[in-house]
């Protein structure tokens, strides 16, 4: 388990306002070295939000967002640097679709990380074998099943590295026969040392693999604690609620 001393982000009291709306109302949470952070709770709550607030894909209204030390929210703070820490994988998988497999996971690299061609096809090809996808390397996105598809966008993903991997409900828009094969990946990920925060509906996998769980619900941190807890012995009333639709 990881140390605080290990800390990469702390969220504190994070808030977001969509005009009159208020999405997050305060969101607090440390991510650690190593750590997997899961997020559940019911839809409309604020899961996606926090996440894309987390890689200023959302502005904030209000809060920090201490990474190291340092607020990234603050002036002069580069961003860009920022965001080329902190992976994404999204829900729609979000590959480039004239771009083959090898070329989807190579782009970022040489683009934002300026690594060589050379460097960066290797790079990627070692990650496209990690998720079993070496020998689908010259295929459109079009060709792939969804479940293959969102194991390229993870490869894509860690081939640039990031200290932080944060993924968004990454198997709700598969059929439920791909949903496993994209698991294990995680799952293998997470035995790396890859600090990663995941939004999920997969209760069993989040209780297995997390270290950490959040509720969040009304933009707010409704209960967090260790998986046995929260799922054992949820104590907040709406956290029992929402967990026993999946019983
Ligand atoms: P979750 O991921 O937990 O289902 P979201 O973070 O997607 O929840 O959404 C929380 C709330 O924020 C919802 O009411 C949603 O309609 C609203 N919301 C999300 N993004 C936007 C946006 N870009 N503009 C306006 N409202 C938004
Ligand atoms: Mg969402």
């Amino acid at each position: 388990m990881a140390e605080n001393n290990d800390k990469i982000l702390s969220i504190n009291h994070l808030q977001k306002s969509f005009g009159d709306h208020q999405v997050l109302r305060d969101i607090s949470f440390n991510i650690n070295k190593g750590e997997i952070v899961s997020i559940i709770g019911p839809s409309g709550g604020g899961k996606s939000t926090t996440l894309r607030c987390i890689n200023l894909l959302e502005e904030p209204t209000g809060g920090e967002i201490l990474f190291h030390g340092e607020n990234v929210l603050e002036a002069g703070y580069d961003r860009n640097k920022f965001r080329s820490r902190v992976g994404m994988v999204f829900q729609q998988f979000d590959l480039f679709e004239n771009k083959n497999v090898l070329q989807n996971c190579m782009i970022g690299q040489q683009l934002v990380l300026k690594r060589s061609k050379e460097e960066a096809e290797r790079i990627a090809l070692e990650n496209l074998r990690k998720v079993g996808m070496e020998p689908f390397i010259n295929a459109k996105p079009k060709q792939l099943s969804g479940g293959q598809q969102q194991r390229v966008a993870i490869a894509r993903a860690i081939s640039m590295n990031p200290e932080v991997l944060l993924f968004d409900e990454p198997t709700s828009a598969l059929d439920p026969e791909m949903v496993g094969e994209v698991l294990d990946v995680m799952q293998k990920l997470a035995t790396t040392g890859l600090t990663m925060v995941i939004v999920t509906h997969e209760m069993g996998f989040a209780k297995n693999v997390s270290d950490h769980v959040l509720f969040i619900s009304d933009g707010i941190v409704t209960e967090e604690g260790a998986p046995e807890q929260i799922f054992d012995q949820p104590q907040n009333e709406k956290t029992q609620k929402f967990l026993r639709n999946f019983k």
